[in-house]
């Protein structure tokens, strides 16, 4: 299967606003249970409550 890479800079934009989330414990989204590092390097991937 071949995985699309979001840019690091659009990577580091979801990172920004998960860093401010209050869904965000430790390294987790509590909503997705996703490690938000490896989610938002996936171009296609969403923030399950759309903050990206
Ligand atoms: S993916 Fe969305 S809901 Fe989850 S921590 Fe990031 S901004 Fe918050």
């Amino acid at each position: 299967m071949e995985l699309n890479h979001a840019s690091e800079e659009l990577r580091d934009q979801r990172l920004a606003a998960c860093s401010v989330c209050p869904a965000l414990s430790e390294h987790t989204c509590r909503h997705c249970g996703c490690f938000v590092r490896f989610r938002a390097s996936l171009q296609d991937k969403r923030c399950p409550l759309g903050k990206w």
